[in-house]
């Protein structure tokens, strides 16, 4: 069986969420293999191989990770050569569509991002991909005709389930072009953790939008996260207005989400908003305006003043909780 190449996304200490369902997937079509960048591999072996990782490459050393995307790209492009795996998976986030696309050119390959499914075609050739494009607003069957199929998939797409792998870890060694190391991080900040899930992987996701009115009452949205053990989100009207920091702003300039549960409170549904949520698996608004154009995309609505509202919503999860 060809190995399918998933790169892993982690913060040196936790394999992010979205490699576990790009192991899941990549379990449909061939015997899934990591590859890690970084020194750190041993803190997540024991997690990627609960997910079925049958081997881990490492690529480590400081021309690999104190460059910025590069050195990923040609890692994964030696790989391919090497063991010429059935396909490459990656993280449809900013910077795993970025290395996507570096080595669709290394490697003379078709590149799909934002993925949302992925399934063997029926005549055994590459699977057939469902991608979200035009903002979310069409959803379109493709597949890579030419290469190494590389595939970046949206966080969220899939549920990750377990199953057992040996995550065999081999070091792998690439010697990476200078234009690789052509730009260099010069410093790591921190981001200061919340206690909240983050944004992309989140499960349910509560935003807010200029309905709420000030950066005082996101105290709010706060609430009616956390009772649901929820990521906060904000519209870029609110984000804008400096009522919540840039870097929860969901939408085309902002992160792109696909929870179980997208609670849109206060929020138009422009279209540019839209582009970062709609394929959120249920969507619930809370809107006091019944022509506001979220209404088309909602499961469920409520039409009614938000500060009417999710205080009777938090009493009703409170009860609920309770009993
Ligand atoms: C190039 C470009 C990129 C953009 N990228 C993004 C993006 O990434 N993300 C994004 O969100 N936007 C983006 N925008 C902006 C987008 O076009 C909208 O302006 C923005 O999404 C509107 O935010 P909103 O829905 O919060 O505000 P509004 O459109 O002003 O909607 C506020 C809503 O709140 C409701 N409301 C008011 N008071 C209450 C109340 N008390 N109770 C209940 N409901 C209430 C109103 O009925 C209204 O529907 C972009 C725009 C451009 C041009």
């Amino acid at each position: 069986m060809a190995e399918i190449l998933v790169l892993a996304e982690h913060d040196g200490e936790t394999v992010k969420k979205v490699t576990l369902e790009l192991l899941t997937l990549a379990r449909g079509f061939g015997e899934p293999a990591v590859v890690w960048l970084g020194s750190d591999a041993e803190a997540g072996r024991e997690r990627l191989a609960e997910f079925g990782a049958a081997k881990v490459y490492v690529a480590d050393g400081q021309d690999v990770t104190d460059h910025v995307v590069a050195p990923a790209a040609e890692v994964l492009a030696s790989l391919v050569e090497r063991v010429s795996p059935g396909g490459v998976l990656l993280a449809a986030t900013g910077e795993g569509k970025e290395i996507a696309g570096r080595l669709a050119v290394k490697i003379s390959s078709g590149v799909l991002t934002d993925v949302v499914g992925l399934t063997p075609s029926e005549d055994g050739g590459a699977p057939v991909a469902e991608q979200s494009i035009f903002g979310g607003a069409i959803v379109v069957k493709s597949r890579v005709t030419a290469g190494t199929p590389i595939v970046a998939v949206r966080p969220n797409a899939v549920a990750p389930e377990t199953a057992a792998g040996a995550a065999e870890v081999e070091q792998v060694t690439v010697e990476l072009s200078d234009l690789a190391k052509s730009a260099r991080i010069t410093e790591r900040v921190a981001q200061e953790r919340s206690e909240r899930p983050e944004l992309t992987e989140a499960s349910i996701v509560v935003s807010g939008g200029r309905g709420v009115g000030g950066a005082e009452n996101f105290e709010l949205i706060e609430k009616l996260a956390d009772s649901l053990g929820a990521a906060v989100g904000a519209s870029r009207a609110a984000t804008d207005a400096g009522w919540y920091p840039h870097q929860f702003q969901v939408g085309q300039t902002g992160k792109t989400v696909s929870p179980q549960l997208y609670l849109a409170v206060g929020i138009s549904g422009a279209i540019q908003h839209r582009a970062g949520m709609q394929t959120s698996k249920t969507i619930m608004v809370i809107n006091k305006d019944p022509e506001a154009p979220i209404f088309e995309l909602a499961d469920f609505g409520v039409v009614g003043d938000l500060f009417k509202v999710v205080p009777q919503l938090l009493d009703e999860i409170g009860s609920r909780a309770g009993s």
